[in-house]
Formats: structure tokens, C-alpha cells, sequence
């Protein structure tokens, strides 16, 4: 493989293409979002990491959907072209929890809405075959990840197909992408095929060794199978196996999730250099880049399996960390940037206080839905005294003036280290400091595998106790859900009457909105728990709305 150099961006038209003396691409990754190269920019992310390793990528963002133009652009690529809808599932970005259009689009330009069709993986695999018949598309991205297999889609109110069948796809990529995509770019390049990479999943023939799905048409008419499809496909994470689901007669076959990275690996890749800028085509500002441009992401993976959430089903619960002499690398080049303003905004992953977090046990052999609820797993190991550390560490850095921490912070874990509650709200909180304990309803809470409501009434007096010491007026801002499978209007008065009891009015409520693929989204579809037991379900907007308006009454 020859090593090529990593330009200022990675080509989006010809001219850059000529500029670079590249003949033709390797690999075009056709985005939802802007491109915007930085880091928490999946285009940009895969792109720089097929670079560095010899291959030429180009991206094309947010392409007009109604011709093919925009792809054609920089010509056919050589091995494949790569379909994501960007950061967030399209319909999840595009919709409100009551259906309504959003007005705008944080990872668009301007912050403009309807730049990315609905259901963008679709629409956009479709062009790509128009464009260059024969190529093979590959899926990737959250949107593709979270409907790999027979999922309830929300928006439409039935069970889809894998996306990977609505695509007309070679392939689909789950997970964080960076093997599977190295792996998919090798095999082509020899004329391989592309069954049976870690993290993938294609149509064919099921190996024997592979565990059984309930079939697509099965989970359309039974909706009580959507939970055990969903519980199976939280169980491969885990364990690593092949599974597969008949869709009509075919089957999609999921090999087993790919290896996080290293933390070396890790550091490589966020060592590259990105401009951490939009791309110079894009015309105004990407609000979510605005939010992001100086915050370093530390770690991926959440251990919580909350059953709401997208991640335990994307990056999986086991926890890779980068080194705390790769963050200071990057803390230390942010600073030399001319529009750098002296404060880091966050340093975190999917969750704050998961840095340098692992299991004990051994490989496989994990049965809990979560790490930490309904009690934390003997196995767990946090390392938050030592995330103490690095933080005080990387606020010793010439030029920067401030750290905060921005990601959300796991309340319960945080209990477990007065070193690291007592650094984060002496020092890094700004004033707010965000938390989800979601709800008050113990059974909610169950149902949502969120650690118990006491806990987080612990987590206010310390936070109380630390802002005392430290002099500070500071404030936690509390996360709530309304509409939870499970939840019922006398829950919603429970939680009603503790903010009244305090005082406080909400100022971050969500209507609970079924991601799909996730076990609550089964759980709204079929009215059941993971142990089967039937629970109320408020379905209609009106049940919704009345819920929602104990939280919101703005919104009813
Ligand atoms: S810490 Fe416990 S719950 Fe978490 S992965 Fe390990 S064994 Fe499973």
C-alpha cells in the first residue's frame, strides 16, 4: 500500500481532486450532514482514517437527491462508494416527537433544514447506483446502524425491513466504522468479497454456528418479538456472534461487531489532521461545529445501557479510551490556533465520567443489559480519580484559561469518587451542570435501566455540599422524559410535584421519541416489558401531549 499525505481537506469537487494529482478516488463517502473536517464528523473521521492508510477518499456532502450530479462530480471511484445519512437518524433529525418538521438542522450550513431527503441511507444508496451501476454501496452511519435488522420505525408506525434491503446495499457497516471500512477497501482492492467482516452485515446464506432472529414478517405480526430480536441484538454486542433474520425468504446476516480500537489506535486516528473547519464550499456557519470546535472527545462506548439510547446498540457498551498524553497533544495544538479563545468546552464521549472505565470479567461472559443499573456490576472498574487528573493536567496547559466538562455526567458513577465529584464541580462546571436522571417513578426508571431516584437526590446534596465549598451559586440542569413506555399520567404527576416541591421548572423536557432498533422502541411498539409483562403505553399524540404537558405546558 503506498502511504499518500493527508491534504487540507479531503477532495469534494474535481479541481481538488486535479489540485491533489489524484487520477480517481478509491472510496466517495456521500454524506447527510456538512462537511465539516473534524473529528465528530463521521465523513471526515472515515475519510482521514482510509487516508492514512493509503487509500484517496473523497466526500460529497449533502448532495441534491433529484440527479445525480453532485456524485458524478469527482468521477466513478475505483473500489466503493459509502452512503451515510450523517450524525443522526434522518427522520429523528428532521422530525419533532410529535411529528412536526424541524425548522432547522445543526449540521447543515446556516443551520438551514431540508439539505438531506428523509430516510437519507436510502435515498442516497439509490443515487449511487444510478450514478455508477455495478459499484458496490456500502451503508454506514448511525441511521444505517440502528436499522440494520427489523425495526419499528416511529414516524410511519410499523415494522420496517433492514435498511440494508430498502437500500439495495452490498453492505452495511454497524458500529464505529474504521475496520470494517479498512477491511472492505482491502478486499476489493484484491478482488475479495465482503461477507463475513466484523461490524457488517449483508444478505446471503447463514453460516452454521449463527443465532436465529425472529424472522421479519414474524415480528410484523407478533410486535412481542421486536423485544427479543432487540434484546438478541444488544446480546451479540456482547457476546459476538453471527446472527441472522429472514426477511420473505432471504436472510441478512449480521457478523459479530468488530473489536473497538485500541487506545493506540485511537490516538492515531484522532491525531490526524483535521482542519476543524467546514469545508470552504459550505456556505455559513454548522451549528453543531460551533458547539463541538473545541472539545475533545476522550472516550467511546457507554456502559449504561440506557434503553432509550442509540449508543448501546452503536458503540457498544465496552469502553475505549484514548491516552492522556494523546489529549494533551490535541489540547496543546488547539491552543496554537488562531481562533482559539482559551477554554476547552468539553472533555468527554458519550457520557463524562467513562473515561479509562473497563471490565474485569471475563470476555463474553457478560449477561446484564447494563453496567451500572439496577446495581453496578461488580466487574465495572471506573477510573475517575484518574480522570481527575487529566482534566486538572490538561487545564495546566499554557493558553487554556478554562475546562468544563459538557458531556453528561453519569450522577451515579460519579458518587463513587469524591476526588473526581469534587474536581468537576469545583472546577469544571460552568455555572449548569447537565444531568439525566429522566424521571422520579421508580418504575420508569426501571424500564428506562436508569439507576434509582434516590441516587440522583444523593448526587444534588454533594453537588450542593462542593458548590458551597467552593463559593460558587452553580445549578444542576435536570434531563426529563415524558411518555416513556411504561410512564402514566399519575408518574408524570410524581415527578410534576417534586420540581413544584423544589421549585425548579423544567427547562430540558423530551417527549420520549422510539429510536429505532432500541429495546424502548420495542417496548412502545408492543406494549410489554424485557420480561414480557404487558405495561401502559401513551401511543396517541393526545396520550403524549397530556403527558408531556405535567413537564411543558408550553408545548400541550
Ligand atoms: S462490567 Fe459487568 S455488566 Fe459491564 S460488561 Fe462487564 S460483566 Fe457486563
Amino acid at each position: 500500500m503506498n502511504s499518500i499525505s493527508q491534504p487540507e481537506f479531503l477532495p469534494a469537487t474535481r479541481a481538488e481532486l486535479d489540485r491533489l494529482g489524484w487520477r480517481e478516488l478509491d472510496v466517495l463517502l456521500v454524506s447527510g450532514d456538512a462537511y465539516v473536517d473534524h473529528p465528530a464528523f463521521g465523513a471526515a473521521l472515515i475519510g482521514r482514517w482510509l487516508v492514512a492508510h493509503g487509500w484517496r477518499v473523497g466526500i460529497v456532502a449533502q448532495p441534491r437527491w433529484d440527479r445525480t450530479d453532485d456524485l458524478l462530480a469527482m468521477g466513478r471511484p475505483r473500489l466503493f462508494a459509502g452512503a451515510s445519512a450523517g450524525a443522526l437518524d434522518s427522520m429523528l433529525a428532521h422530525y419533532t416527537a410529535f411529528r412536526k418538521k424541524r425548522s432547522d438542522d445543526a449540521y447543515t450550513p446556516g443551520g438551514r433544514c431540508g439539505q438531506r431527503p428523509n430516510r437519507a441511507a436510502i435515498v442516497y444508496a439509490g443515487l449511487l447506483r444510478r450514478a455508477f451501476p455495478g459499484l458496490p454501496v456500502v451503508l454506514g452511519g448511525i441511521e444505517a446502524s440502528l436499522r440494520r435488522a427489523a425495526h419499528y420505525d416511529f414516524w410511519t408506525d410499523r415494522v420496517r425491513r433492514s435498511i440494508l434491503l430498502d437500500a439495495k446495499a452490498d453492505l452495511l457497516v454497524y458500529g464505529m466504522a474504521e475496520r470494517a471500512v479498512l477491511d472492505t477497501a482491502a478486499r476489493l482492492a484484491a478482488g475479495g468479497d465482503l461477507t463475513g467482516i466484523p461490524g457488517t452485515a449483508h444478505a446471503g446464506a447463514a453460516p452454521a454456528a449463527t443465532v436465529r432472529l425472529p424472522a421479519c414478517e414474524a415480528i410484523q405480526a407478533r410486535p412481542a418479538l421486536l423485544l427479543e430480536a432487540t434484546l438478541l441484538l444488544e446480546r451479540q454486542m456482547r457476546e459476538s456472534f453471527w446472527a441472522a433474520q429472514g426477511h420473505a425468504g432471504r436472510d441478512v446476516l449480521l457478523a459479530p461487531p468488530a473489536e473497538p480500537l485500541t487506545t493506540e489506535e485511537l490516538d492515531r486516528l484522532y491525531a490526524l489532521p483535521f482542519a476543524r473547519r467546514a469545508h470552504p464550499c459550505a456556505r455559513g456557519p454548522v451549528p453543531a461545529l460551533e458547539m463541538i470546535r473545541f472539545s475533545l472527545t476522550a472516550h467511546r462506548g457507554c456502559a449504561g445501557g440506557c434503553s432509550f439510547c442509540a449508543l448501546a446498540l452503536h458503540q457498544g457498551r465496552r469502553i475505549s479510551s484514548r491516552s492522556r498524553a494523546s489529549l494533551a497533544a490535541e489540547a496543546r495544538a488547539l491552543t496554537r490556533r488562531p481562533d482559539w479563545d482559551g477554554t476547552l468546552t468539553d472533555v468527554g464521549g458519550p457520557s463524562a465520567n467513562m473515561w479509562g472505565a473497563s471490565c474485569a470479567a471475563v470476555p463474553g461472559s457478560c449477561r446484564r443489559g447494563s453496567c451500572l443499573t439496577p446495581e453496578p456490576c461488580p466487574s465495572f472498574r471506573d477510573a475517575q480519580d484518574e480522570l481527575a487528573g487529566l482534566l486538572e493536567s490538561l487545564l495546566r496547559i499554557p493558553g487554556v484559561r478554562h475546562l468544563r466538562v459538557a458531556s453528561g455526567v453519569r450522577h451515579d458513577l460519579a458518587l463513587r469518587s469524591p476526588a473526581y465529584m469534587r474536581a468537576l464541580v469545583r472546577r469544571f462546571t460552568g455555572g449548569q451542570l447537565k444531568l439525566a436522571p429522566e424521571h422520579s417513578s421508580p418504575a420508569v426508571l426501571r424500564l428506562m435501566r436508569k439507576p434509582p431516584f434516590r441516587v440522583f437526590e444523593a448526587f444534588l446534596e454533594a453537588f450542593a455540599r462542593e458548590s458551597r465549598a467552593a463559593g460558587k451559586e452553580q445549578y444542576v440542569v435536570p434531563y426529563l422524559m415524558s411518555a416513556f413506555p411504561g410512564c402514566t399520567q399519575a408518574d408524570m404527576r410524581e415527578l410534576a410535584g417534586w420540581l413544584k416541591a423544589r421549585g425548579w421548572r423544567p427547562r430540558q423536557a423530551q417527549c420520549f421519541i422510539p429510536a429505532p432498533g432500541t429495546a424502548a422502541a420495542a417496548m412502545f411498539h408492543a406494549g410489554i416489558d424485557e420480561r414480557g409483562r404487558a405495561i401502559p403505553v401513551a401511543r396517541s399524540d393526545a396520550e403524549r401531549l397530556r403527558q408531556h404537558a405535567a413537564l411543558a405546558p408550553r408545548h400541550a
